[in-house]
């Protein structure tokens, strides 16, 4: 049997990181710097927190763009950004994400739509703007940061659960599809984890969330990020179409 697998020794030199002025993506765009890598990161909203988080990291490995996950033509815009400004690109990390919950009684198509489209749509574009590039170059390394809400039921959360579900199904679809071209597809599913998205639960909530949790406690982004950086690495080789959950627990 042969013993070089195809991908070992490939080395991962940039990476695309949607969502990456605030919270998970920020941790994870820093991690990925921290190890050497070039990282071009998208952002939306947070214009102020991208560019202080640029400054923060001090280095000229890190470039922001500004592109709504949402639209295809800014998401291809940014890959040939990022592709012309670093020379090469050989993961994404589609990060971007929103929460709108309410219960699905009350919850509008707006409501119902604006998430499948910032959490699902989102990724599928970003997917098909790097897969040429990837299959070209023979190689390539795709997390999706889907949820335990992908896993599981969440009273009020109809439009998230599905678009995280949809996001494995995704991945899992797509990691058999172009394994054979040398792509792979994971995902991660983390838990509760301190960032402005959970920061909008009630005390309550939080409290009630933390005794269901057997590590007592949210994780960190940080947490999060390491095994974003693990799915994307050559230590990571051999593992695609997989789901790693990152919660303390919970869904165990
Ligand atoms: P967050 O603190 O609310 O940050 C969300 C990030 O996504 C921001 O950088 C935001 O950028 C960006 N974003 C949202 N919509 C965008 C769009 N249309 N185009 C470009 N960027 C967009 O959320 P987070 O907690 O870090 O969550 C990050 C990911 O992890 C999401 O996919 C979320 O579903 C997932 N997740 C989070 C948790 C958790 O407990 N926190 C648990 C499971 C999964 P701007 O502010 O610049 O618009």
């Amino acid at each position: 049997m042969n013993d070089t697998p195809s991908q070992a020794g490939v080395s991962l030199r940039t990476v695309l990181v949607t969502g990456g002025s605030r919270g998970l993506g920020a941790s994870v765009v820093a991690d990925l710097v921290a190890r050497g890598l070039n990282v071009g990161f998208t952002y939306l909203n947070s214009q102020a927190q991208a560019e202080e988080l640029v400054a923060s990291l001090g280095s000229d490995k890190v470039l922001a763009l500004r592109a709504d996950a949402c639209d295809p033509h800014a998401i291809e815009q940014a890959v040939k950004h990022c592709v012309g400004h670093f020379g090469s690109l050989e993961g994404l990390v589609n990060n971007a994400g929103i929460t709108q919950d309410r219960s699905a009684l009350a919850m509008s198509t707006q409501q119902w739509q604006a998430v499948i489209g910032g959490n699902l749509d989102s990724a599928f574009h970003a997917c098909k703007a790097v897969l040429p590039l990837f299959m070209e170059q023979g190689h390539g390394a795709v997390v999706n940061m889907a949820s335990v809400s992908g896993l599981i039921g969440v009273p009020g959360q109809a439009n998230y659960c599905a678009s995280k579900a949809g996001l494995i199904g995704m991945t899992r679809s797509m990691a058999v599809e172009f394994a054979s071209r040398g792509v792979r597809f994971n995902a991660v599913a983390p838990g509760f984890i301190d960032t402005d998205m959970t920061r909008k639960l009630s005390e309550r909530r939080v409290a009630q969330v933390v005794d269901r949790i057997p590590m007592r406690r949210f994780g960190t982004p940080q947490e999060v990020a390491k095994v974003v950086a693990f799915l994307l690495s050559d230590d990571a080789a051999y593992v695609t179409g997989q789901v790693m959950v990152v919660d303390g627990g919970l869904v165990t």
